[in-house]
């Protein structure tokens, strides 16, 4: 299962142009949001309804089925009167219950949709099976679930990171639902989405919703993280190859990732702390106070062997890893 299209639809001329691209790439369904929810005021919100008849009017003359996002009851009426087959609720409604309670009451009875449920921003699986379980409620039974990574504070290689674990326990409790994999939306970056797409194949998923456009770098919303035609067929092509020839464990395989992802965070963190002590360095050094501070280190090393042995980790292991850190902060400031 693919899902293929632009972030938004911002034209005819451009939701019919990708369209015609995925045509013959075996994708199965044009994706164009409509309704955008934007982080700030002022950014583009999409074309909202009148771009309706453009995204079913490029899909079905190409024998593709269409898909856009809904997060009110306006918004599903809007798109089921106008065809759209299928309705994702995107990350931000999801967590939501009010709201996805609100869409499930106009959905009822409607038998002729899909439903795709992105993971809510935070990563609190029981917040996206409530509103799995809300849609199973209202009747929808061609139902799935998207991942599309979690928001984080902290830095990241990723826009959203996929912690894998969530998705692996959303299969466990809602066996055969099908899940496919946004990569788009967890990478933030277009360069990185054929990696993740490729890792989401080896963990079972059963597609891919990527963000594909005619011209990414012009794209009025995640102009970052959209592919050309031409690199999203690349990737399909890649993607085949991959499903012949590997049997991973997936159990060790997701844990691996979880891991990965924490090396990236642990990374970050050390190089946001040193950056903290070069500036440190720098005070130190206008105002004449030595580099090396005894007491300092003292109460560094008794806060991270106390918070150690709160979290069960050695002390030692601790104290030793810390001293590294020290040495290099000190060589910072040198
Ligand atoms: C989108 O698919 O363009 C979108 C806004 O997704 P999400 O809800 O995952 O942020
Ligand atoms: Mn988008």
């Amino acid at each position: 299962m693919i899902i293929a299209g632009p972030c938004s639809v911002e034209s005819p001329e451009q939701i019919a142009s990708v369209a015609e691209g995925l045509k013959s790439l075996g994708v199965s369904c044009l994706r164009g949001g409509v309704w955008k929810p934007r982080t700030h005021p002022g950014a583009f919100e999409g074309i909202g309804e009148p771009a309706l008849p453009w995204l079913v009017e490029a899909g079905h003359s190409r024998g593709l089925s269409v898909a856009t996002e809904v997060a009110s009851t306006r918004h599903v009426e809007a798109a089921l009167k106008a065809g759209v087959d299928v309705l994702w609720i995107g990350a931000r409604t999801t967590g939501n219950p009010f709201l996805v309670e609100d869409i499930c009451s106009v959905l009822r009875g409607v038998e002729d949709v899909d439903v795709w449920v992105k993971n809510p921003l935070n990563p609190d699986p029981e917040l996206w099976i409530g509103a799995l379980e809300r849609f199973i409620r209202a009747g929808i039974s061609r139902l799935g679930g998207i991942h599309r990574g979690f928001s984080v504070y902290h830095p990241s290689r990723y826009r959203n990171v996929p912690m894998w674990q969530v998705p692996a326990e959303i299969r466990r409790v809602i066996p055969g639902m099908p899940l496919i994999c946004d990569p788009s939306h967890i990478c933030g970056d277009a360069s990185l989405v054929p990696e993740v797409a490729l890792k989401a194949m080896e963990f079972g998923f059963d597609g891919l919703m990527i963000e594909t456009h005619p011209n990414p770098a012009r794209a009025l919303s995640d102009a970052a993280q959209q592919l050309t035609v031409a690199q999203l067929a690349e990737l399909l092509g890649k993607l085949k190859v991959r499903k012949q020839d590997s049997q991973p464990n997936d159990k060790i395989e997701m844990l691996r990732s979880q891991i990965d992802q924490l090396d990236d965070s642990i990374i970050d963190l050390i190089s946001e702390r040193l950056d903290i002590a070069s500036e440190i360095g720098e005070i130190k050094s206008v105002e004449g106070i030595a580099v090396f501070q005894p007491e300092r280190w003292e109460q560094v090393v008794s806060r991270v062997e106390t918070r150690a042995a709160d979290r069960g980790v050695s002390t030692g292991f601790i104290s030793g890893l810390y001293r590294l850190i020290h040495q290099e902060s000190i060589k910072r400031q040198m």
